[in-house]
C-alpha cells in the first residue's frame, strides 16, 4: 500500500521511515511537512495538495504534535484515506471521536497506535497478570526532556500534554495489561511558572496503582512499572521491553525497533478486515488528571 507521512519530525525519521523501508506490504510514496523531508520521496508542504495530487496514496499516517493533528486527520478521512495517529491520538477526546464519526462515515480505517504497547515484554505481562489480583502497582516514568525532545517547544503548550508525552505511554500499557479497568481518584500536576503544561505528575488510582511522571530526571533515565499481586511481583522495564517476575528476568529485550515494524503490519490488518481501532482509554485518565489534578507552580523551565 502506498503511504504519505505527515510531519517529519523526530519520530517519523526515527522510526517510521525505517519502518516503512523494511516492509514489503509498504511504499512511502510523498511526505507532508513544511520543513522536513524524506530523500528520494515527493514531498508537499500542505496537506491538501498532497491529497489533490496523490489519489494513488491510500494511507496518510500522521507524526504531527497533537495540537495540528485534527485538521489533517480530518482532511484526510474526507478524501477517504485510511488514517494511522501518532500517540496521544489527539489533542482533546472529543476531536477524535470526531474523526472517529467521520472514518465511520466514510467507510475508512482508522488506527490510533499506542507505540508502547507493542514493547516487547508488554504480551506477556498482559497473560501473566490476566488471572491475578492487583493488590498494588507503581508506575515510575522519569526521563529528561532535554535529551529526548530538544527543542520541543509544543510539547509545553496548551495541548502538547508536558510530560504526559510520555507518560501516556505508561498508562496505554498500564491499560492494555490489566485485568480489569482502572480510573483516576488524584493528581497533583507541577506546571512550570513560565509554561502552560505540566513538567511532573503524580496520579493515584484504583487499584492501588499510582504514577510518578517526571521530565527533570538527570542521570538513569527510568520508564518502569512493578505490580504485587495476589500470586508474585511482576515488573515492566524500559518502556515494557524487559520483563521481571519476583524479581528474575523473564524475557523481553531492550531495544525499541520492533514496535513500529508491529504497528504498520496492524494498519495492513485493519485495512484489509475494514476495520478501526481507536482505544481512548490511557487518554481518558490523562483528561481525568487535567480535571481532577490539583496545580502546583514550580520553577520556570527552558530548553
Ligand atoms: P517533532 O520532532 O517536533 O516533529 C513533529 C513535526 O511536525 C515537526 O517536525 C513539524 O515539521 C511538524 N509540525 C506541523 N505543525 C507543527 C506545529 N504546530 N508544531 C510543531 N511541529 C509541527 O515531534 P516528534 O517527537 O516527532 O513527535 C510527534 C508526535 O509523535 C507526538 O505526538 C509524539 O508524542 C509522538 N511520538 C514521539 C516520540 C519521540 O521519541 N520523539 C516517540 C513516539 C511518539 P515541519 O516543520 O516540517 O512541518
Amino acid at each position: 500500500m502506498k503511504v504519505a507521512l505527515v510531519g517529519i519530525g523526530k519520530i517519523a525519521l526515527d522510526q517510521h521511515v525505517p519502518a516503512l523501508a523494511a516492509s514489503p506490504d509498504w511504499d512511502l510514496a510523498a511526505t507532508v511537512s513544511r520543513h522536513g523531508t524524506v530523500a528520494g520521496v515527493e514531498a508537499f508542504t500542505g496537506i491538501e495538495d498532497m491529497l489533490a495530487a496523490r489519489p494513488d496514496v491510500q494511507v496518510v499516517s500522521l507524526c504531527l504534535p497533537p495540537v495540528p493533528r485534527f485538521a489533517a486527520a480530518a482532511a484526510a478521512l474526507r478524501a477517504g484515506r485510511h488514517v494511522m495517529l501518532e500517540k496521544p491520538p489527539g489533542a482533546s477526546l472529543s476531536e477524535v471521536h470526531e474523526l472517529q464519526a467521520i472514518a465511520r462515515d466514510m467507510g475508512v480505517t482508522l488506527y490510533a497506535t499506542w507505540h508502547s504497547r507493542a514493547a516487547h515484554a508488554v504480551a506477556a505481562a498482559r497473560r501473566w497478570l490476566a488471572d491475578r489480583r492487583i493488590d498494588e502497582g507503581r508506575i515510575t516514568w522519569r526521563e529528561d526532556v532535554r535529551k529526548w525532545h530538544p527543542g520541543q517547544d509544543w510539547i509545553f503548550e496548551a495541548g502538547g500534554m508536558g510530560v504526559f508525552d510520555p507518560g501516556i505511554n505508561a498508562l496505554s500499557i498500564l491499560t492494555h495489561i490489566l485485568p480489569r479497568p482502572v480510573h483516576l481518584k488524584s493528581a497533583e500536576l507541577d506546571f512550570p511558572a513560565n509554561r502552560d503544561a505540566p513538567i511532573a505528575a503524580r496520579l493515584s488510582m484504583t487499584q492501588g496503582i499510582s504514577a510518578d511522571f517526571d521530565f527533570r530526571q538527570q542521570g538513569p533515565q527510568t520508564w518502569d512499572m512493578e505490580f504485587a499481586t495476589d500470586a508474585g511481583r511482576l515488573a515492566l522495564r524500559m518502556g515494557g521491553n524487559l520483563l521481571e517476575i519476583d524479581g528474575q528476568p523473564a524475557g523481553g529485550e531492550d531495544t525499541i525497533m520492533g514496535e513500529y515494524p508491529a504497528l504498520y503490519a496492524q494498519m495492513a490488518r485493519l485495512v484489509a478486515d475494514g476495520a478501526s481501532d481507536v482505544d481512548l482509554s490511557p487518554m481518558v485518565l490523562v483528561a481525568d488528571a487535567f480535571t481532577l489534578g490539583r496545580r502546583r507552580t514550580v520553577e520556570a523551565f527552558d530548553f
